[in-house]
């Protein structure tokens, strides 16, 4: 059996539903088609993160994921309050606990105000001002930082997407894929087929494999990297009324256990970010396939040659408690054993190359009649319509 379409999008996370959108909108009539393996949108990356709406403050200057950060964060509360989702602009503490810490956040200052990032520099004491219960030698204060469900925005696109005469397909995995001069092929896991003149795959933590099923040439691999998060119990509601960040570490590629304020009122810590041995292994699963991917990889072995202590100190807080409550300690001493409660953790799909290198910026890969989103780690959730609006643009380019 086999089906029609002028543009299918592979994947109903927050990247694929705000780029079907974007076809929707900018080609009116045309047949689109979205197929997503799980029954819902948004059971991975996008179901699973800290929704926060990020400023922008850490990325280098000039790459698509500074621009598109600046650009998403309006954008996606633009989006939330035209269809009345919850989301706040509750700002966020980047708190230094040390000497280094604070001559680090000055650098941080600097790359905020190159990426035309508001920021404030506080004091210690301005900073236990806002926040009493934050030790900190000195903050940046970051007043346009929110928080948003992503999976309540994703399911909404859904809807928008179904409701304007997309066809949503969940529950049905594309299995392959075959080029031609006229349009694509996509065979499904059911055993069908669709055909389609243009595709999009956004695919996350499956980007490489999708990519290489299309008949791509990457030269990156998905690693998986586990971000583990406790809910906050026992202390008072407005412990912390803003988001609470440590300064990054150099020598670690993404950006430490912070404390998230949620829309619902609660509060959560993380998350760490621990190499996985499955891509989609919420309960810590061992994927024999997914493993062979990574350790069958050299960019693996040269990721571990560059950050091994980082993986192993972070291996060490994902099996103590202890360990992950001393990193969260350092800005927040009153939080205790007892108060963290394990919370549903994420899976980042980080591409990383044959160096061992982590890709840092956006990554996207073109084949004749395709695009694929194949690096969209934090924050994509944030930059989602502005990186849809590229995905597109470059699709009808190429037309
Ligand atoms: C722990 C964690 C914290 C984060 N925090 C933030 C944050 O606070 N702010 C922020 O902006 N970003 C954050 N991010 C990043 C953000 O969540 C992702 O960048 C974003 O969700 C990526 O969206 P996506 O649509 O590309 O991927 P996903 O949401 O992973 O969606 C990909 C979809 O493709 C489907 N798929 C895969 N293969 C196939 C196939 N063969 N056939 C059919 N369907 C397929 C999957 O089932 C999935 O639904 C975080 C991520 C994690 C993991």
């Amino acid at each position: 059996m086999s089906a029609t379409a002028d543009f299918v999008v592979v994947g109903a996370g927050i990247v694929g539903l705000a780029t079907a959108l974007e076809v929707q909108r900018r080609e009116p009539g045309a047949r689109i088609v979205v197929i997503e393996k799980e029954a819902e949108p948004a059971l991975h990356q996008t179901g699973r993160n800290s929704g926060v709406i990020h400023a922008g403050v850490y990325y280098t200057p000039g790459s698509a994921r500074a621009r598109f950060c600046r650009e998403g964060k309006t954008e996606m509360a633009e989006f939330c309050t035209a269809e009345g989702i919850a989301w706040e602009r509750c700002g966020k503490l980047i708190v230094a606990v040390d000497a280094p810490e604070a001559e680090r956040l000055g650098a941080l200052a600097r790359r905020a105000a190159e990426n035309g990032v508001e920021v404030e520099p506080l004091t210690g004491a301005e900073a236990r001002a806002l926040e009493p219960a934050i030790m900190a030698e000195a903050a940046l204060w970051s007043p346009t930082t929110g928080i948003v469900d992503y999976g309540a925005v994703a399911r909404r696109m859904a809807r928008i997407l179904a409701d304007r005469g997309a066809v949503l397909r969940f529950g049905v995995a594309v299995a392959g894929a075959r080029e031609g001069a006229a349009g694509v092929t996509l065979d499904l896991a059911d055993g069908s087929r669709l055909e389609a003149g243009r595709a999009v795959v956004c695919a996350g933590l499956q980007a490489d494999r999708m990519a290489r099923a299309f008949g791509a040439e990457v030269d990156f691999r998905i690693i998986p990297f586990r971000g583990e998060y406790f809910r906050i119990r026992n202390q008072p509601p407005d412990l912390v009324r803003r988001l609470i960040y440590p300064v990054p570490d150099p020598a670690r590629p993404f950006l430490g256990v912070h404390l998230t304020r949620k829309l619902d009122g609660g509060l959560t810590v993380g998350p760490n970010a621990v190499l996985a041995a499955a891509r989609e292994g919420y309960g810590r699963e061992v994927s024999g396939r997914d493993l062979a991917d990574s350790l069958g990889y050299g960019g693996f072995w040269r990721l571990l040659a560059r950050h091994g202590r980082a993986a192993l100190d972070e291996a060490r807080g994902s099996l103590s408690k202890a360990a992950y409550l001393a990193k969260v300690r350092r800005y927040c001493p009153q939080i205790g054993l007892d108060d963290l409660v394990p919370y549903r953790p994420g899976i980042r799909a980080q591409a990383v190359g044959r160096d061992g290198r982590i890709l840092d910026d956006f990554l996207f890969v073109a084949t004749p009649r395709s695009l694929h989103v194949c690096n969209a780690p934090s924050p994509a959730a944030t930059a989602a319509l502005p990186i849809a609006r590229h995905v597109v643009d470059r699709l009808l380019a190429e037309a």
